[in-house]
């Protein structure tokens, strides 16, 4: 069960069929596009979407809003370098500023980040500063439904290989991103770190985690990683963090705030270049960018992440659901993570090719049936046309990704979602697809304008 009670409520949208399809066809059937008050039950983010505890919200009252040097800040670093151990610490408003911020002071032009997966976001921040970004993802993180417990790895023989041969292009570091969001948010083993921390050393390049979800990699550790069993979550992300030489972190996510991220490193040069960098962009090096009640609420959140009894309740909540769509016969990738479930729409909807967009096509009949925004991650997403809307590529895999927001939704609001989707597996050949009508050349997937096919 719910290891907390309710105390304070918000009512949710709740809206009619009528009022559903008259909205998504105002939106030109972009899920983006919707008001907020449109949507029943969001699983679009886990980003910045949690709710805040009682804990939290008090810590905020005692914010301390001076403009430097501020009780929040120490306050803030205290918590932050007992978790992470790294002597720099440098607050930051979200994930990509830190992103930004780090690769403007490490990188120099022309060279390649190693990653097990870049997120969207790290990888244009790479490529933005005149570098090349690398996934080498695990061979059986490309098969969805193998089991395997540690999807999320980088391939080792694959990392040694691009370190051994370095000619063309020096390697300036290797992002280690756990758990891994891009690669449907499996976990790293702490094997797999250590021996990249390793190569990493010998060849002497940094390893930087990515730790935007550390506490839901650590609690996966825990619980299938041999010689890790007797462990708590919070002395595994220890540990991580410590194998690395630095890190970048969205506290939207295992941070449990609305806002909220930092930068933390060993090196002291490279923390006062990324200083002046952060001084001249984000703000002063005690706010980032940050009120100072959102570095004290900030630090509550990464104290309550780690507690067994949370993580226990969020795997627990997301393999509920889980089962409950395995059940209504609907294929989701292996094994479920915590953040989100990713449902293999290209199986459950062969009838429509990729071209008319499987995976937008059931993400738009969860919210004409049950008000549930999710995102699409296809070929809408990934795949490319001519331009007369011929194919030329087609994503790997057609996914729709329900991401799962911390304390947020119960399991009552969770089977409202699974009876939605077993009412679409029944009948999946009358679900049709979509064509584009208008879209943009980058970032398409925000802005992009859809009709039924064939209307
Ligand atoms: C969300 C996320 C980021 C970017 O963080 P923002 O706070 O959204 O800017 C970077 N990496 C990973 C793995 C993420 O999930």
């Amino acid at each position: 069960m719910e290891p907390y009670r309710i105390k304070v409520v918000e009512p949710i949208p709740l809206t009619t069929p009528q009022q559903r399809e008259e909205a998504l066809r105002r939106v030109s059937y972009n899920l983006f596009d919707l008001r907020a008050d449109e949507v029943t039950i969001d699983l679009l983010s886990d980003s910045g979407t949690g709710a805040i505890s009682a804990a939290q919200l008090s810590a905020g009252m005692n914010g301390d809003e001076s403009y430097a040097g501020s009780r929040s800040f120490y306050r803030w670093r205290e918590t932050v370098s007992e978790l992470t151990g790294y002597p720099h610490l440098l607050p930051a408003h979200q994930g990509r500023a830190a992103e930004r911020i780090l690769f403007t002071s490490l990188l120099t032009p022309g060279s390649t980040v190693v990653s097990n997966t870049h997120f969207d976001t790290t990888r244009a921040n790479v490529e933005l500063v005149g570098c090349q970004a690398r996934d080498i993802p695990c061979p059986e993180a490309k098969d969805l439904d193998s089991p395997h417990r540690f999807k999320g790895n980088i391939d080792l023989k694959a990392l040694e290989q691009i370190l051994q041969n370095q000619q063309e292009s020096p390697v300036a570091a290797v992002v280690m991103t756990i758990t891994n969001n891009g690669g449907g948010g499996q976990p790293v083993s702490m094997e797999n770190l250590h021996r990249t921390a390793d190569l990493c050393r010998r060849h002497s390049v940094p390893m930087i985690l990515d730790a935007a979800r550390f506490a839901e990699n650590a609690w996966l550790v825990t619980r299938h990683e041999p010689g890790y069993q007797d462990r708590t979550p919070r002395q595994v992300a220890e540990e991580a963090f410590r194998l690395a030489d630095g890190c970048i972190m969205s506290a939207k996510k295992d941070g449990i705030v609305h806002i909220g991220g930092f930068i933390g490193l060993k090196d002291p040069e490279l923390a006062q270049k990324c200083e002046r960098l952060l001084i001249a962009t984000e703000g002063f090096a005690t706010y980032g960018g940050l009120a100072g009640r959102d570095l004290d609420m900030m630090a509550q959140g990464l104290l309550e992440v780690t507690e067994p009894s949370y993580l226990a309740e969020r795997a627990d909540i997301a393999g509920h659901l889980a089962q409950r769509i395995r059940d209504a016969g609907v294929d989701i990738v292996e094994p479920a993570g915590l953040h989100a479930l990713y449902l293999n729409a290209g199986r459950l909807l062969p009838h429509i090719p990729p071209h008319q967009y499987p995976g937008h096509s059931l993400a738009c009949q969860l919210y004409l049936r049950g008000g549930i925004r999710s995102a699409e991650l296809g070929s809408l997403y990934l795949g490319e046309e001519d331009e007369h809307g011929n194919p030329i590529k087609s994503a790997p895999y057609e996914l729709v990704r329900l991401a799962l927001p911390r304390r947020v939704y119960t399991r009552s609001h969770y089977d409202h979602v699974a009876a939605t989707l077993a009412s679409i597996a029944k009948d999946p050949s009358s679900v049709h697809g979509y064509r584009i009508t208008d879209q943009s050349p980058i970032l398409r997937h925000f802005s992009i304008k859809l009709a039924p096919a064939g209307v």
